[in-house]
């Protein structure tokens, strides 16, 4: 088992110097320096993976965002790395991992990527991403993407990018998303990358309590006619700032402060909270599935489905793709802990999620990621005071 780890961990060791060697030989110097001090080269992924920025900073002032309340500006400027530097900062990332099972990327968290003044940007991104890593990419957008651009992307990444079209509100968009597309057009975008052999998803994302009940049924309908295969939804974060944004804006907040963990007023400014949504997403999730859409709670899921790919919390969902997760075998887990630095102490394996418990310290973010890929499960890496070296 020790040998099987090894060779496992040597493997993405050799292929991720092999790739960075690959695109070392095609950049300056100046520009390799100003990829390694990159934001990308040093973030450790989350367990939906990493989050690529093709912009910085939007114009569209969703009332519900906290790309704000991060010190993003009303701005859109493209990012200052070519596609090759980003691959390459990615690269230089210690948690990084290239390859189809590798580390997830999701473009689009604090920006719209396709913005008429990024769009190219994030194209190119794209097309670095599957020539030189091969790593499932995803993105969310409010944009119109015409046919064109649908079909550049579905040729750059041989139809299997996952993208997430994101429709809030129907009736409220106008003051929740004043400068962003109207829905409408974001069904057109809908429609436009199923034309070009795309599998989009509806993106609900976030759910707001006390509107997204009334309006789920017909955004769900809509995406359905205008061809998304299926439908992710996301929890609604707030801070002090997006809840008075949203009480301006005329709804009801008393509906969503009532959903928090603690009162309004003990909240930290600047601190985001989540805000309870598992009931509305479990009905969001019936009424989709009744409409032969696939749902997801989890937009890494998405992610993976278009790649073919299916991790464990998908199978305990009965969703199994041509590429499979491994079987957890306890003795692989303690070893590739090993291998890298550590001890498991105690090991959980269930419905999909890994619990790793040691007692050493270790980094437990890049176990976690190098678990995470090789056996496609959600992964958890502890420090615990340990229980003898018992695993479960
Ligand atoms: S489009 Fe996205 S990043 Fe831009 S303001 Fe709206 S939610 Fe924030």
């Amino acid at each position: 088992m020790t040998s099987l780890s090894a060779s496992a961990i040597r493997e993405i060791l050799e292929e991720k110097s092999r790739l960075r060697e690959l695109l070392s030989s095609q950049l300056s110097e100046s520009e390799k320096k100003s990829a390694e001090r990159d934001y990308h080269a040093k973030r450790p992924p989350r367990p939906c993976g990493i989050t690529v920025h093709t912009a910085i900073g939007c114009v569209y002032q969703c009332r519900y965002c906290y790309i704000y309340d991060m010190g993003f500006k009303i701005e859109v400027k493209p990012y200052p790395l070519r596609g090759l530097q980003l691959a390459y900062a990615l690269l230089s990332n210690k948690y990084f991992i290239p390859g189809s099972r590798g580390t997830y990327l999701a473009i689009g968290s604090i920006s719209e990527p396709f913005h008429p003044a990024v769009v190219n940007k994030t194209l190119e991104y794209i097309e670095a991403f599957y020539r030189y890593l091969n790593n499932p990419v995803q993105f969310s957008t409010k944009a119109y993407l015409s046919s064109q651009v649908c079909e550049k992307l579905a040729n750059i990444s041989s139809k299997r990018i996952s993208p997430l079209v994101t429709v809030v509100s129907l009736s409220e968009s106008a003051s929740l998303e004043p400068y962003a597309p109207k829905p409408e057009k974001r069904f057109e975008t809908i429609r436009n990358l199923r034309e070009a052999g795309l599998k989009p998803f509806l993106f609900l994302r976030p759910v707001i309590p006390g509107l997204t009940e009334k309006e789920y049924e017909e955004i769900i309908d809509l995406a359905v006619e205008h061809g998304a295969i299926g439908v992710v939804a996301g929890t609604l974060r707030v801070t002090r700032r997006i809840l008075s944004e949203l009480r301006e804006a005329g709804l009801d907040v008393s509906v969503i402060n009532r959903r928090l963990k603690i009162p309004v007023e003990k909240m930290r400014s600047n601190v985001q909270y989540d805000v309870y949504t598992s009931d509305i997403k479990s009905q969001v999730a019936n009424y989709a599935r009744r409409k032969g859409l696939v749902f997801f709670p989890s937009a890494c899921m998405a992610n993976l489905y278009t790649h073919n790919t299916s991790c464990w919390k998908m199978v305990h969902m009965n969703v199994e793709l041509s590429v499979k997760p491994r079987e957890v075998d306890f003795e692989v887990v303690e070893s590739i802990v090993k291998q890298l630095g550590g001890e498991a102490s105690k090991v959980i394996f269930n419905r999909g999620e890994l619990l790793v418990y040691t007692s050493s310290k270790v980094d437990s973010r890049l176990i976690s990621e190098v678990l995470r890929s090789y056996f496609l499960a959600c992964v958890r890496v502890t420090r615990s005071k340990g229980n003898g070296g018992r695993l479960e």
